[in-house]
């Protein structure tokens, strides 16, 4: 019997479909087992936030979820990376873990760097309304309201940087989207969100931020100026002078 060679063609592309959805599955599966490993925890006997590093391997850790409240084991074996994992719960992610934490980090500090400058607050409020916004976090500087937001999953909403905007409210957005930020032990994310500024977006600030003055820049770039002058005068004299060679 004679295979019709359209069909034949069908029936390859079929399995190549086939192939092709096991495997993105099989990868989705994987990113989101990635994406939702859990770094931070809340130590129930001491009540403070630790690293899964601090903690006692399994349940010993006695640790619960930052979100959902609910109990976690500590998973330290040799090939995964060390991380927290939910005990009954499948649907938290503990990705608002984080989220909180940041904003318990920035409570705990009266410094934090943004673009071109340096913050010294007091008065720290989370969550609290500003007219009909509310805010992630709020500080005082000196008689001023200064906002925070906390960009984990999602950025600000146009929306709400119009409501920082038309209100002249100064905002700036912090920037913890990248999920390798959430692991990192505790000392690297309180810097990347206390002293970096690459991580922080001005939303609103009424005055212009200039950039820090970067000093022996310009006799650096005079010298280089002058140096590149001297080299296009060189090359032009060299190739139009007629040659005198005789
Ligand atoms: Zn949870």
């Amino acid at each position: 019997m004679k295979i019709n060679p359209l069909r034949r063609v069908a029936q390859i592309l079929a399995k190549i479909i086939s192939i092709y959805l096991i495997l993105s599955i099989f990868v989705a599966k994987i990113s989101s087992a990635m994406s939702s490993q859990i770094a931070y925890a809340l130590h129930r006997e001491s009540n403070k936030v630790i690293h899964v590093s601090e903690a006692k391997r399994g349940l010993l850790c006695n640790c619960q979820c930052i979100e959902c409240g609910s109990e976690l084991e500590a998973i330290k074996g040799d090939v995964r990376e060390h991380h927290f994992r939910h005990v009954e719960s499948k649907t938290c992610t503990g990705e608002t873990a984080i989220h909180l934490f940041a904003k318990q980090i920035i409570a705990d500090s009266t410094i934090i760097r943004i673009p071109g400058r340096k913050l010294v607050y007091s008065n720290v409020r989370m969550e609290k309304w500003l007219d009909t916004k509310r805010p992630d976090i709020t500080v005082s500087i000196g008689e001023e309201d200064v906002h925070f937001e906390i960009r984990v999953s999602n950025a600000v909403k146009e929306n709400k940087k119009q409501f920082y905007y038309s209100g002249r409210y100064k905002c700036v957005e912090i920037d913890l989207s990248d999920k390798e930020i959430w692991t990192l032990p505790l000392e690297e994310l309180k810097e990347i969100i206390l002293e970096k500024s690459y991580n922080k977006n001005i939303i609103y600030w009424e005055e212009e931020i200039e950039p820090l003055p970067k000093e022996g820049e310009s006799f650096f770039e005079i010298f280089l100026k002058v140096s590149a002058f001297l080299i296009l005068i060189v090359l032009s004299l060299k190739l139009f002078m007629p040659n005198k060679r005789h």
